[in-house]
């Protein structure tokens, strides 16, 4: 398709090409492996919301340094063949109050919870990179090896872009946490007209020494393949990447998320990849090896599965993907 960037496989959503199916092993993902989807999904909720007997450790963050703010809002291009907002309303009633983007500053220093918490969001792609293949086609170093500066990313069959949907869910997604406090930053918000490259998306986390970084993405696989799944960073330690220091938190936040992203959508956990974990773990990603901040990306579902696409083309339903992704940043923050 001619959405699928140069580094996909053309079934993937263009972050790349994916490695063999394998999860991290471990006797609990194991038998994770094996259970039903609902029965994980109670796993997933009693990871987040702490069930008995619960060994996260407590968290000493130290207080982060602001940081500013990646640029003034703009408007999201807003490409003919939306069908944003047009089917997939399963739950209008269960819809937020709040539905809409805000067009407020993407700098928070307000009081709350998070106050003195740094979240960076990476909308991934951009809504501009299919007019500028040559930019995104440039090879960057991803510590590991050079790939593509990025890419442009999947689309529902209707042609709604990847691009759009991440950048409405990551808007969302700010305001939410800057109620809770947070200082919030994007690393783009429709306001340049290609990128940034994968390894300044991470060199943005990594300059607003950001408590937690969150890369939003849908995916682009074949009709039937459904539901969401995080993406951890694998410890790597090759060339300029070292994520050996952030695999751990970057775990303990990817799952945080995943349980809260169940929750606050219903949406099961991918049945295509990761096992019914709802994680996959991954070495190939730039975003991630280049991260020296504890950092995720999660996939919100598959853009190309109808049943699927119905639900991210509905601003209900992406509220409530950001409430979810809200809910597990908070609870890492907090510990
Ligand atoms: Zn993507």
């Amino acid at each position: 398709m001619s959405y699928v960037g140069p580094d996909s496989d053309g079934f993937f959503d263009g972050d790349g090409p994916r490695r063999p199916r394998r999860f991290s092993g471990g006797p609990l993902t194991v038998a994770l492996a094996a259970l039903v989807p609902t029965a994980l999904a109670g796993w997933l909720i009693w990871q987040v919301v702490g069930g008995p007997g619960e060994n996260e450790p407590a968290k000493t963050l130290p207080a982060a340094s602001q940081s500013s703010t990646a640029g003034a809002d703009t408007t999201s291009p807003s490409p003919s063949k939306s069908d944003d907002g047009k089917k997939g309303d399963a739950s209008p009633s269960a819809a937020p109050s709040k539905s809409k983007p805000p067009a407020s500053s993407s700098k928070s220093a307000g009081s709350g919870p998070l106050k003195g918490k740094v979240v960076v969001i990476d909308p991934g792609h951009n809504p501009g990179n299919f007019q500028h293949a040559a930019e995104i086609n440039r090879l960057v170093d991803i510590g590991t090896n050079r790939k593509e500066c990025d890419t442009t990313g999947t689309s529902t069959n209707a042609g709604y872009t990847e691009a759009q949907f991440t950048l409405d869910v990551s808007r969302r997604l700010r305001t939410l946490l800057q109620q809770q406090g947070a200082t919030v930053e994007l690393t783009q918000n429709g306001d340049r007209s290609w990128g940034p490259c994968v390894d300044e998306r991470a060199r943005i986390g990594n300059k607003a020494h950001a408590d937690a970084v969150i890369s939003v993405h849908a995916d682009g696989s074949a009709a039937g393949n459904r539901g969401f799944h995080v993406i951890l960073p694998a410890s790597v330690n090759s060339g300029s990447a070292d994520t050996t220091a952030i695999a751990g938190p970057s775990r303990d936040l990817g799952e945080r998320v995943a349980g809260n992203f169940l929750r606050a959508t219903g949406s099961a956990p991918s049945n295509y990849i990761g096992g019914g974990t709802g994680l996959d773990v991954r070495k190939d990603l730039g975003g991630l090896n280049l991260s020296t901040q504890p950092k995720v990306f999660i996939e919100c579902g598959n853009m190309r599965d109808a049943k699927d696409a119905a639900l991210l083309t509905s601003g209900a339903w992406r509220q409530k993907a950001a409430q979810g992704m809200s809910d597990g940043i908070v609870s890492f923050l907090h510990g």
